[in-house]
C-alpha cells in the first residue's frame, strides 16, 4: 500500500513521454508537444505594417499635408512620398519607405486637398516594423512546447503548414464484469448498465485523446488473461475497469501476475480509489482502476491524467490545485487520503452530499475535489482547503 504522494511519484518517474514522432497538419495539432525547435521561415511581420486606420506621412515642419493615394491592406503598389504628403493608410496596409510615421484618423482634420494636424508628430509611430514580432532564421517556438490555440495562430501567422509532434498514446479499456450490460439493451434482474467505458472514453476525449479502443471481458480467468496478452506491447496504455479488487472473480491482479506485468503499486491509501493497480510491461502502462464508477473516475483525475501528460512530454502533469474557503465541514478518518466530490466557484468551495464511490449523481455535479490529506481528520466551515480542479 502506497501514499498518494507515492503513487504519483512511481507514476511520473515510470511513464515516459512516448519516443515516436508524428507529422501533423498545424490546423490538427492542437495539445500536441513539439519535438523539435521551430525556426521562423520568414520576417514577421513580413514588412513595415501601419497599426491604424489613419495618414503615413512623409514629414515636414509644417502641419498640413497633401493627400496623394490611398493604401489598402493587401496593396502591394506603394506610391512615392515627397516631403509634405499623406497617404490615407489603413491598418495591416504596407507603410511605404518614404513615409516616416502614422496618425490615426481621429488626430486630424480633413481640409480640402488633405490633412491637418493637431501638433507635431514623432517620427515611426503607429508602424509594426519589418521583423519586429520574430526575424527570418529565429527560434519561433522551442521543443517541449505545448501547441495551444495561441501556439498555432502563431505558427500559421508564420505560414508553417505542419509541425513534428510527439504521438499521442494509443489507449486501450477493458471493462471486466458479468454484471454489465449495454444502455439499450433490456435491464434484465442482476444486470447494470455499463458506464465506466463511456465515462473514461469522454475523460479522454476531453483531454484531446481520440486513439480509444474498448474491449469487454467476463470474469474468467483465461479471457481476461487473452485480452490483457493481446493488448500488451500494442497499445501505449492500457485502462482496465473493475476485477482488481479481492473478490474470488476478481481476476485481473492474477491475469498482470501471470503476464509479468511490473506491479508498480497496489492499493493506494486512499478514499476513494483503494484498489488502484499501477504497472508496466516493455511499452505499455496498465492501470487497474477499481470497478466502482466514481473511484474510477476520481483514479482517473488523480492518476491516468498524469500518466498521460508524462507520455505527451508535457512540463505540467497534474490537474491545478488552489487553496479555497470551505463552505462546509467534513470529519474523516486519518491514515488515507480523502478527494471529496465538490462544486468550486470564485474562491470558496462546497463539499456535495452522497461521497458514495459506487455512484456518479455527485460527481456528475462537480467541478473539483476538496483533497483532505492523510493526516488530517476534519475540516470546518470558513476553513482554508486544498482543492483539485477538474478539467470539465
Ligand atoms: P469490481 O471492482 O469489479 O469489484 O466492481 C465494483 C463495482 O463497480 C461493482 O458494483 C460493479 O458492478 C461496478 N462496475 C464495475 N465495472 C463497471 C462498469 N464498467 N460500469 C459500471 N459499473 C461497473
Ligand atoms: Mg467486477
Amino acid at each position: 500500500m502506497v501514499s498518494v504522494k507515492q503513487a504519483i511519484d512511481l507514476i511520473k518517474k515510470n511513464c515516459n513521454p512516448l519516443l515516436k514522432e508524428v507529422v501533423k497538419p498545424i490546423n490538427k495539432s492542437g495539445n500536441y508537444i513539439l519535438c523539435k525547435d521551430i525556426y521562423s521561415p520568414i520576417n514577421m511581420p513580413p514588412f513595415n505594417q501601419s497599426a491604424m486606420d489613419g495618414y503615413a506621412l512623409h514629414s515636414h515642419e509644417e502641419l498640413n499635408y497633401k493627400v496623394v493615394k490611398e493604401i489598402k491592406a493587401g496593396t502591394n503598389h506603394l506610391p512615392i512620398l515627397k516631403v509634405g504628403d499623406a497617404v490615407r493608410i489603413f491598418t495591416g496596409a504596407p507603410v511605404p519607405d518614404t513615409a516616416d510615421t502614422v496618425i490615426p484618423q481621429e488626430e486630424v482634420n480633413l481640409e480640402e486637398n488633405g490633412i491637418q494636424l493637431e501638433q507635431k508628430i514623432k517620427n515611426n509611430l503607429n508602424i509594426r516594423f519589418k521583423g519586429e514580432e520574430i526575424k527570418k532564421g529565429e527560434l519561433a517556438l522551442k521543443k517541449g512546447t505545448k501547441l495551444t490555440a495561441a501556439a498555432i495562430g502563431y505558427l500559421s501567422s508564420l505560414g508553417i503548414t505542419e509541425v513534428t509532434v510527439y504521438k499521442k498514446p494509443s489507449i486501450a479499456i477493458v471493462n471486466t464484469g458479468n454484471e454489465l450490460i449495454e444502455a439499450g439493451e433490456p435491464l434484465s434482474h442482476g444486470k447494470i448498465y455499463e458506464s465506466n467505458s463511456k465515462m473514461l472514453q469522454n475523460a479522454l476525449y476531453s483531454l484531446k485523446f481520440y486513439d480509444i479502443t474498448i474491449y469487454n471481458v467476463k470474469d474468467d480467468y483465461d479471457k481476461t488473461y487473452a485480452t490483457l496478452q493481446r493488448l500488451i506491447n500494442i497499445k501505449d496504455l492500457i485502462i482496465i475497469s473493475g476485477g482488481i479488487s479481492v473478490g474470488d472473480y476478481d481476476f485481473v491482479g492474477k491475469a498482470l501476475n501471470a503476464l509479468q506485468v511490473k506491479e508498480l503499486f497496489y492499493k493506494v491509501k486512499q478514499k476513494p480509489g483503494k484498489p488502484l493497480y499501477f504497472g508496466k510491461k516493455k511499452e505499455s502502462i496498465l492501470f487497474a482502476l477499481p470497478g466502482n464508477p466514481a473511484a474510477a473516475l476520481t483514479c482517473f483525475y488523480m492518476y491516468v491524467y498524469t500518466a498521460l501528460q508524462k507520455m505527451m512530454a508535457r512540463e505540467v502533469l497534474t490537474l491545478p490545485r488552489i487553496k479555497a474557503v470551505s463552505n462546509s465541514a467534513f470529519k474523516k478518518k486519518k491514515g488515507r487520503t480523502q478527494f471529496l466530490k465538490a462544486i468550486y466557484n470564485e474562491g470558496r468551495v462546497t463539499v456535495l452530499e452522497g461521497q458514495s464511490s459506487a455512484m456518479l449523481k455527485t460527481f456528475a455535479l462537480s467541478n473539483a475535489f476538496v483533497f483532505i490529506p492523510e493526516n488530517i481528520e476534519d475540516i470546518t466551515i470558513n476553513s482554508i482547503v486544498e482543492v483539485i480542479l477538474l478539467p470539465v
